[in-house]
């Protein structure tokens, strides 16, 4: 036994390095758009989550440089106590009406977003039923409330019953809690069926709708608004670091929900408010998603584009199907995956490896913007065509 107490860090790092699994963080040399500088080469980027081109737009860096000059660059405190600012009610009150629910509230990230519904509404007595692909956050967060954590395999809705078949009676409440868009797969969620689910064994459902927001659904509002489920029952959680060009997340549902998470959330009670420059520039966001549908059609303009070209030009990639902005190339290993990147790199597209532990199966994940041109997708598509794996 070696006696240094830290000995095991660097043993399992190599354990990591062995198994491929090491990752490390690249540079980005200028601000977000279509084309970035990576590691001193432009590439054209297909790797941000900058779903319409919001996080380098001129108007929310307006918003942001107004809010600093008013309200300083630090909200000083958290919510209850010296952090709150008119800023931050007016955005709730602007997500709640994009979501049409009664009230809204925000956090300073999705993640906290997440785990602090989650411990809030369950506890040990409860029971929660997790999609297996479901975001890390969503995870953890059931992980933290103690309540008995059953996964059931991906978007199985006749697993899903039976289980709850098998379990509900057990406990006190239940807790349904899945990705909408999954962050990682680019399927949705089959929400209509969640939801009729969800009615009839008594149970709350939580969508996690992180990639949604600003991206589907006729007014940006998510896939509650794509599945014309707006209005019922439900908890959504978002984040505002995605489409909306910002950071922070939020949870828009009933006003009595809401004002029960202000009262026992705790990673919103006991953390600083959202400071005054992201939370106006979400606020620009949301506007500029409510008022210009237009750059939600060019997205997925792009995404249609890219879809047929690789079915004309590709038709032996395996490609996950999706209906969101999100495409995965899947890859037998990590190693493959790793190669890909590699490939995609030299050929001046950022396209990342998403390995283990990350997600079961190794692949290549792009996401499309709506400032993609034509242009870049041919290259990209250029570039998988040249790829010998
Ligand atoms: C990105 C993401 C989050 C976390 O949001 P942040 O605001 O970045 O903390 C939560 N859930 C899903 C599904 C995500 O993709």
């Amino acid at each position: 036994m070696s006696n240094n107490p830290y000995g095991w860090i660097e043993e399992s790092l190599e354990t990591i390095h062995r198994a491929d699994w090491y990752r490390s963080v690249k540079t980005i040399h200028n601000r977000p758009g279509a084309k970035v500088m990576l590691s001193g080469y432009e590439v054209i980027n297909f790797a941000s989550n900058d779903y319409l081109g919001l996080a380098a737009d001129e108007r929310l860096k307006q918003a942001a440089i107004k809010a600093i000059q008013q309200n300083g660059t630090g909200s000083t405190g958290s919510r209850l106590l010296s952090g709150h600012l008119e800023l931050h009610r007016e955005l709730e009150q602007m997500l709640s009406s994009t979501k049409q629910t009664e009230d809204a509230v925000v956090f300073s990230s999705g993640y906290l977003a997440n785990l602090g519904a989650i411990t809030a509404i369950v506890g040990k007595r409860d029971l929660i039923l997790s999609d297996q692909y479901n975001h890390s956050s969503l995870k953890n967060g059931a992980i933290l409330s103690g309540a008995k954590v059953i996964e059931y395999p991906h978007c199985d809705i006749a697993q899903l019953t039976e289980k709850l078949h098998q379990e509900r009676q057990n406990y006190r409440r239940c807790l349904i809690i899945t990705d909408s868009i999954f962050s990682m797969d680019g399927d949705l969620c089959p929400l209509p069926e969640l939801l009729d689910i969800a009615e009839e064994f008594s149970c709350m459902l939580l969508i996690d709708e992180a990639h949604a927001t600003g991206v589907i659904g006729k007014t940006g509002a998510g896939c509650s608004e794509h599945f014309g489920c707006t209005g019922r029952e439900l908890i959504q959680i978002g984040t505002l670091s995605k489409a909306l060009g910002s950071l922070g997340g939020y949870i828009a549902g009933s006003n009595s929900l809401i004002d029960f998470l202000r009262n026992r959330a705790p990673s919103w009670i006991y953390t600083t408010a959202l400071s005054p420059a992201d939370t106006a520039a979400a606020l620009a966001a949301l506007k500029i998603v409510q008022q210009e549908p237009e750059l939600r059609q060019q997205l997925w303009q792009n995404v249609n584009d890219l879809k047929q070209l690789i079915k004309e030009h590709l038709p032996n990639l395996k490609l996950v199907p999706t209906e969101s902005p999100i495409l995965c190339l899947q890859l037998p290993d990590a190693a493959t995956a790793l190669k890909a990147a590699k490939h995609l790199q030299e050929a001046g597209i950022f396209a990342p490896a998403i390995r283990p532990p990350t997600v079961s199966t190794s692949r290549i994940r792009i996401s499309l913007m709506a400032t993609h041109e034509r242009g870049h997708i041919d290259q990209l598509v250029n570039a998988l065509k040249a790829m010998q794996l």
